[in-house]
């Protein structure tokens, strides 16, 4: 037996993806400008340092968009019967793919810092703190487009897509002010070592950011039970209508969505209708569906 999709069109779960694709094609938009006028820049001023760091923000670009696209992806997928659980967690492989190449920008930058605290480079002042403060402004911006709303935050396993892209450019926030006291210091006292110590604490924060998107889009994907306020009051409500339930299982189906699944003990033949009556009005399942064995 299967309770029937709310209706994506007015859910509060699609008005909360349509808000949240708007924004972040807007912060890929954003980046992207901001890049293309930091490499112009850079070749026009002769940077090497704002070069670099305009085609680092293109791969930001890239990030974005494919958190864009998977928006787009799970909208236009939204009625497809090829989804056994609707395509709502597109938006989790996303985050997934983001998460995994965000480790790898920190393991990068790791790197990078390594090497330059053996082999110390005394880069471009002006133009490295140029490009240092233009990163921080803009992924400040970023980060104002992207912060989850109150929906997103009172959903446990929120809209995990936005999340990502939404922790990613905090992350960027974080190393590029960390860039900026680095530079600064080597500058102007002399510490040639802050600059890339300052890489190996951003690069441990990244990596710290990247671990938990990770596991959260990992749960979602792997259907990992993780909403047992959402079980605990299923199994009550089953209980107050006189049924006696031996498992109750909610898993996420998309941002603010869950399945869940009941066994109950001795079902009576009205089982079906006595479950749908008692969890009707259950906010975010998607589906209820009755195990037999
Ligand atoms: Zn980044």
């Amino acid at each position: 037996m299967s309770a029937p999709a709310p209706d994506a069109e007015v859910s509060p779960a699609a008005a909360g993806a349509a808000r949240n694709e708007r924004r972040t094609w807007a912060a890929a938009l954003l980046v992207a400008v901001a890049s293309g006028t930091q490499v112009a820049a850079g070749l026009a001023y002769g940077s090497v340092a704002l070069v670099a760091n305009g085609a680092h923000s293109g791969a930001h670009v890239a990030a974005l968009a494919v958190a864009g696209a998977a928006y787009w992806l799970a909208r236009r997928n939204r009625t497809n019967p090829r989804f056994a659980h609707g395509a709502g967690r597109i938006g989790d492989l996303a985050a997934f793919a983001n998460a995994v190449l965000l480790a790898l920008a920190a393991l990068g930058l790791a790197v990078e810092g390594l090497s330059r605290l053996i082999a110390p480079e005394s880069p471009d002042y002006p133009a490295a703190l140029y490009a240092a403060v233009g990163g921080l402004v803009l992924n400040l911006a970023c980060m104002a487009l992207l912060k989850p709303t109150m929906e997103d935050l009172r959903d446990p396993s929120g809209d995990i897509n936005l999340s990502a892209a939404h922790l990613h450019v905090t992350a960027d926030a974080a190393v590029a002010a960390f860039t900026l006291a680095g530079l600064a210091a080597a500058w102007r006292l002399g510490w040639v070592w802050a600059d890339p110590v300052m890489a190996l604490v951003g690069a441990a924060l990244i990596a710290h950011f990247a671990g938990s998107i990770l596991r959260r889009a990992g749960a979602a994907l792997l259907d990992m039970r993780q909403t047992p306020a959402l079980e605990a009051e299923v199994a009550l409500r089953l209980r107050a209508a006189g049924l006696a339930p031996v498992v109750v299982r909610a898993w996420r189906t998309g941002p603010g969505l869950s399945a869940v699944t009941v066994r109950l003990e001795a079902p009576p033949p009205e089982a079906p209708e006595a479950v749908l009556r008692a969890l009707a009005d259950l906010p975010g399942v998607s589906r209820v569906s009755l195990d037999l064995i």
